[in-house]
């Protein structure tokens, strides 16, 4: 059974602090994650091992995004999200 299958997906939005490494100006950014949360009770057709990976599952988020265009009107530059957690258990 997919790993997928224990969760329900939902995409999130959410404000993180970054330093662009052009113009050194620290702006907050919306960016985008996708929430897996675990289910609440096995999907059918789980076989015994399937439950065992079901129990051990935590709901968590991945960032989506893996840039960002610069606030600064006056840089405007591309930069690499970086400095924060790509996954986190929720
Ligand atoms: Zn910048």
């Amino acid at each position: 059974m997919d790993e997928r299958a224990f969760y329900n997906e939902a995409p999130a939005t959410k404000p993180v602090t970054l330093n662009c490494p052009y113009c050194h100006t620290s702006d907050s950014y919306d960016v985008r994650w996708m929430v897996r949360k675990k289910k609440d009770r096995i999907p059918s057709g789980a076989d015994e091992r399937d439950r065992a990976r079901f129990q051990k599952a935590q709901s968590y988020m991945v960032l989506m995004d893996d840039k960002v265009g610069c606030k600064n009107l006056r840089c405007r530059k591309r930069f690499d999200i970086s400095g924060i957690k790509t996954m986190a258990f929720i």
